[in-house]
């Protein structure tokens, strides 16, 4: 790397794995990657992890379960390990304790470093392969090269794609290269547009506001999009509005700058006209928060070996190779954005999908560039296809495919496209790390199949190992005890037992997410259901003896290394967080 000035300080690095972009998808993918043992450096160019959700933009994460319309739905794997943590310690919704959340996640890890306030601004190729990125730490002024095997662009603008000649597209396919009926008849070079947020709170007492002279005016509900009942929420502003939206018809890179100072003009205009342009019930309300950072929808995509297209996520996504799935509608934002409403078009449009659809693994990783792999709004589907698969929970669960499909590339001196040929070994790997795979069951070590299964209540307690995790129509493949129940796996000679994982009840059914977005909307608190205390046994010359006692325990998954030759493994129900009853969704041993 040639820096101009040498007179910064540089300094080199070496990991097996470097992702750019620290926003939910590259924390993910790094955690993913680090848990499954290989060295890991994230270099994110702001102070907060998290991107769009952080408290620098407050987007809530959605996802396969369309905010808890389609129950049982929601990510699991180490999403819902993270929005558990956050109900355990930010009853308050508070959007720093949620940063903190993120953060110490990271912390936690072993073989993750981070570097923060850290922007990539080059890559050294040596012919098709990613040999180093470089970056400039703002706060220390000081140069970072990280050398590694696989690289991994989640910045969401795809800053490797120009860096590295990846191949990559921006803008909307055409209706006559597709085939989708939702493109438009011709390509062009729209994109969903980004958008600054507001936060407004009820202070009890009379508030003020004064707009900025230089910010518009919004004098009659017709000038904003949906009119009085596009920004009422029946008389609360939380949060406002996903529709003050720019740079569809902009660049929606280079134009950042210009559009976030147009944002800004707007947000302050419609928090005027809230304010001042007639009764709004808002006396008591004030101004919070403002969002200086642009939110953004859509740009860069990268081309994989897999473009995933409208006509895809219609059928289901059912590929051999699926590794993440979606659930969102295409919500296709009009490139007009909040100007929409000035050529009569809706802002957006929600077009029908299926919740679940498989998105394959082969949508991951270049077409062109051998070690560059990708996960979150950049991936390789259409913008049609973007159009659903942008929300941060498919974002998410695409990233925990990724990080461990590099492990396991890594580890087997694979590259990512090799990977292809172990898929299932990738999804037997993701399944027993909790994440969810539509039609693709689970598989269990004969030490798990071939044991007596022995529970101390008359429910039947198969499902606990019949390969689906969660409730799946009316079934809810769940083994359900009441305080003090046990189920117990009994071998049938002494066997090495290295560990337990239990999938326990977080109330697939609730929607867990941290949301400023509706009035009381979310949990705030661990579900009922969970077991807080829980007993597991081991059985060792025909005796039950406690192994270990999990008191405030709040997860769903939770891994017990037990390392010793058994006759069997008993979980037992203590307490919960209040509901009489929880279930198990999985039970298995190896
Ligand atoms: C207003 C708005 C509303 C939305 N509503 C929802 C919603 O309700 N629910 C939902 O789930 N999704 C929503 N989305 C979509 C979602 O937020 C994005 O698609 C998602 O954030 C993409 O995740 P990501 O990790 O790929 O990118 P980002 O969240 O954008 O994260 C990428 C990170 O990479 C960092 N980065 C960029 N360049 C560099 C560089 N050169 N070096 C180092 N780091 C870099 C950025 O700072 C950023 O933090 C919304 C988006 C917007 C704008």
């Amino acid at each position: 790397m040639s820096f101009s000035s040498k007179k910064f300080p540089h300094v080199a690095l070496e990991a097996d794995f470097c992702v750019v972009g620290g926003g939910m998808a590259g924390l993910v993918a790094s955690i993913a990657a680090a848990r499954h043992g290989v060295s890991v450096v994230l270099m994110h160019d702001r102070p907060v992890l998290g991107g769009n959700a952080s408290s620098e933009c407050r987007i809530h994460i959605c996802g396969a379960d369309r905010h808890n319309q389609i129950p049982n739905m929601r990510e699991t794997g180490i999403l819902e390990e993270i929005r558990l943590e956050n109900l355990r310690c930010n009853p308050n919704r508070n959007y720093s304790v949620w940063d903190l959340v993120l953060y110490d996640m990271v912390q936690r890890t072993k073989n993750l470093k981070i570097l923060l306030n850290c922007s990539c601004i080059d890559a050294v190729m040596n012919n098709d392969l990613i040999k180093s990125v470089s970056g400039w730490q703002t706060t220390t002024q000081t140069h970072y090269t990280v050398r590694a095997k696989i690289f991994a662009d989640c910045s969401g603008d795809s800053v490797l794609a120009t860096l590295t000649g990846a191949k990559h597209r921006m803008g909307r396919e055409g209706r006559n290269e597709t085939g989708e009926t939702i493109a438009p008849k011709k390509a062009d070079s729209g994109t969903m547009g980004m958008t600054c947020l507001f936060q407004a709170r009820n202070f009890g007492t009379p508030q003020t506001f004064e707009s900025p002279e230089w910010a518009y005016k919004y004098l009659r509900d017709e000038d904003l999009p949906y009119g009085g009942r596009g920004h009422s929420h029946g008389g609360w502003w939380g949060l406002g509005y996903w529709w003050v939206e720019l740079g569809g018809m902009h660049h929606a890179i280079h134009d950042t700058e210009l559009m976030r100072r147009e944002l800004l003009k707007i947000v302050l205009g419609v928090w005027d006209h809230i304010k001042n342009q007639g009764d709004h019930g808002a006396e008591s309300w004030g101004l919070e928060w403002l969002q200086f950072l642009p939110g953004k929808r859509e740009s860069r995509r990268y081309i994989g070996d897999y473009v995933l297209t409208q006509q895809d996520i219609e059928q289901g996504g059912n590929f051999a190779d699926t590794v993440a799935y979606g659930g969102w509608t295409m919500d296709d934002h009009h490139p007009a954005g909040f100007e929409a409403v000035k050529i009569g078009a809706p802002p957006t449009i929600f077009h029908l999908a299926p919740s679940p659809y498989g998105i394959p693994y082969r949508s991951l990783y270049s077409c062109n560039v051998g070690n560059l792999m990708f996960a979150g709004r950049n991936v390789s589907v259409t913008h049609v296809a973007l159009s659903s698969t942008r929300v941060m929970g498919t974002c998410i669960s695409m990233a925990q495919a990724m990080g461990t499909a590099v492990a396991m590339a890594v580890n087997h001196s694979l590259t990512p496209r090799e990977i292809s040929v172990h898929i299932s070994e990738l999804q037997q790997t993701l399944l027993l790390d909790d994440c969810y795979l539509p039609r693709i069951p689970q598989k269990f070590s004969s030490l798990t199949t071939e044991a007596k299964l022995k529970v101390s209540n008359s429910v039947d307690p198969e499902p606990v190992r019949d390969g689906w995790n969660r409730p799946i129509g009316d079934v809810s493949h769940a083994w359900t005890a009441q305080l003090g129940d046990s189920i117990a796996y009994l071998f049938d000679k002494p066997s090495h037992l290295t560990e337990v994982r239990l999938l326990l009840d977080t109330a697939m059914d609730k929607d867990l997410a941290l949301s400023l977005h509706y009035k009381d909307h979310g949990m705030t608190h661990i579900p009922e259901e969970t077991p807080r205390k829980f007993r597991i046994d081991v059985m060792q010359d025909g005796e039950w003896n406690e192994f270990r006692l999990m008191d405030n325990n709040y997860q769903r998954q939770v891994c017990i290394f037990v390392g010793k030759v058994v006759e069997g493994v008993r979980y037992t129900l203590i307490e919960t967080y209040g509901a009489k009853s929880s279930r198990v969704y999985g039970f298995f041993v190896r």
